[in-house]
């Protein structure tokens, strides 16, 4: 195996394993790490970015740690579909379901993902732009 194809092996690795271990969404899900929840169930924690890209930005997150949308398995595609469920309690409960919102989902480093627990975006409470940067 090349250098390169090796160093991209590992790098899959350390973002699958590695930032598993001092994963900050896990901490928040444990409530071992303050965050300013929304919601929360057995399987699913909302709560507020701590860097809002508008006027309302909420995590969703599950509680199970999966790295990336990538390494969502077969048995646990329902998780995609509480995410949804949840996006649209969160909307009512921010009174945005009618004015509208965007959710967002960023996978891996093009994808602008910067934490390595699958999440969703959702962001209200502004026009939103389209091509997104
Ligand atoms: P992404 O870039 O899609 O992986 O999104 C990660 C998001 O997590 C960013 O919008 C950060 O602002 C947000 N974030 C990072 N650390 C925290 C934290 N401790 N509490 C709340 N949001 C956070
Ligand atoms: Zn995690």
């Amino acid at each position: 195996m090349s250098t390169k194809k090796a160093e991209e092996k590992y790098s899959v690795y350390f973002r699958k394993y590695q930032r598993m271990l001092d994963c900050i969404f896990c901490q928040i899900a444990q409530h071992e790490i303050d965050a300013t929840i929304i919601y929360e169930d057995e399987d699913v924690i909302a709560f507020e970015d701590i860097d809002p890209q508008a006027p309302q930005h909420i995590l969703i997150v599950p509680k199970m740690h999966i790295s990336t949308l990538m390494e969502l398995q077969e048995g646990n595609h329902a998780i995609i579909q509480r995410l949804f469920s949840v996006a649209q309690h969160v909307a009512t409960l921010l009174h945005i379901e009618n004015s509208g919102f965007r959710v967002v989902l960023n996978c891996n480093p093009d994808g602008g993902q910067t934490v390595y627990h699958l999440h969703a975006h959702l962001l209200g409470g502004r026009k939103m732009n389209w091509p997104p940067g």
